[in-house]
């Protein structure tokens, strides 16, 4: 298969398929009605609750279903809004379900400092511990990175956090099934995840809320999810949420290996064949991930020549209405905007092979040296 952008979605695991179908068909009650149909649907989701707990080391009642990552930390982040302290500190490489909602947060009042990350994109603990204020409310920095794999030393920068008494969160939506999770080993409050990253459908994610966190509904309604999250619930989704959570656990150490081996072909593969590539990814991010800048190609050319080959990659770069601006992920880590606009990020999956990544080196070789998108 050569579509290799599995962090901005994956396809459906089959089996999470197959729950889901089943779900549809046999279990359309509402999960909030008394009688037998309601019951079922009721009892399905908690049994998925339990998956999803398991797969992320909490337990049941920690987690909270919402309509993906975004929301879920939309969610903690509106709670600055009713917080005695109204400083928030989070880093430069965040996803825009934080960074901009932070700027909108400036309206009500919440001030922000944005951490710098060194060249490989890790948070300095000292420089958290310097930034933490008296009105320090919430510390938000991300797991691992959706364009570059860095994974954040999140123990050492959660210690500091609970030092000071300061609630955690962090946007784990590209963790779950690339690398083990356990969250109370992270020494997390909160942690947001998203089932389409993992192989399971769009529109569902979770957050996981530490037993004595309190938090306010972003959705007023009916009162389910513990009164966090109103709405009749998307009880298909998050059958397929907890399904595609399991199979992530279960599979990870087989997948693990093969993404791997996949980033290592690739890797050396394009090294032997383009000169002056910079690699913006390290071998102990995320598997699988990489982010490439090739100097002699825009990426917009290199992904537009790849697509007639029917391949799918990514730019490092943010594309918002048609144009194509210099990533800030990839700024944080000081690449010019030069170098930014020529950077790709391909990301495998479990259903790419071998095959597939030589033929994918091969397609951007020729397209870089023919400097032809035609090729
Ligand atoms: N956070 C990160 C790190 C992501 O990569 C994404 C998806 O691209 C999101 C949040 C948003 O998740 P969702 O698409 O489920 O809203």
């Amino acid at each position: 298969m050569y579509y290799f952008d599995h962090c901005a979605t994956t396809p459906l695991h089959k089996v999470v398929l197959k729950v889901m179908q089943k779900t549809e068909n046999d279990h359309f009650g509402n999960p909030s009605s008394i009688h037998s149909w309601g019951h079922k649907s009721r009892s399905i989701i908690e049994a998925a609750r339990s998956q999803m707990a398991d797969s992320i080391g909490c337990s049941p009642y920690e987690i909270v279903f919402t309509g993906g990552g975004t929301e879920s930390n939309n969610l903690v982040l509106y709670n600055m809004i009713y917080s005695s302290k109204n400083h928030v500190i989070t880093s430069a490489i965040e996803h825009p379900a934080i960074l901009k909602v932070l700027n909108r947060l400036k309206q009500f009042g919440v001030e922000t400092t944005i951490l710098k990350v060194d060249k490989s994109g890790i948070v300095n603990p000292d420089e958290l511990h310097n930034a933490i204020q008296q009105n320090t409310g919430l510390i938000s920095i991300m797991y691992a990175n959706n364009e570059t794999g860095v994974i954040q030393p999140l123990e050492d920068l959660s210690h500091i956090a609970q030092k000071y008494g300061i609630p955690f969160h962090s946007d784990g939506v590209q963790t779950l099934g690339k690398i083990p999770v356990n969250v109370n080993d992270t020494g997390v409050d909160m942690m947001s995840f998203s089932a389409h990253k993992f192989y399971g459908p769009k529109g569902v994610g979770a957050l996981f809320i530490k037993g004595n966190t309190s938090l306010k509904s972003l959705i007023l309604g009916g009162g389910q999810e513990r009164n966090l999250r109103a709405g009749t619930e998307n009880v298909s989704g998050i059958v397929g949420m907890g399904k595609a959570s399991e199979l992530a656990k279960s599979e990870l150490k087989e997948t693990q290996a093969h993404l791997n081996k996949l980033e290592q072909i690739f890797v050396s593969d394009l090294r032997q064949n383009i000169k002056n590539i910079k690699f913006n990814s390290t071998s102990n991010g995320l598997p699988g991930v990489v982010s490439v800048s090739i100097p002699s190609m825009e990426s917009g050319k290199l992904l537009i020549g790849l697509n007639r080959r029917g391949m799918a990659v990514s730019s490092g770069s943010a594309c918002s209405s048609g144009t194509v601006k210099p990533s800030p992920v990839l700024k944080a880590l000081g690449l010019s905007n030069d170098l930014n606009l020529k950077t790709l990020r391909i990301s495998f999956g479990k259903g790419n092979s071998e095959e597939d990544t030589r033929e994918l080196v091969k397609a951007i070789v020729e397209i870089v040296t023919r400097k032809s998108t035609y090729g």
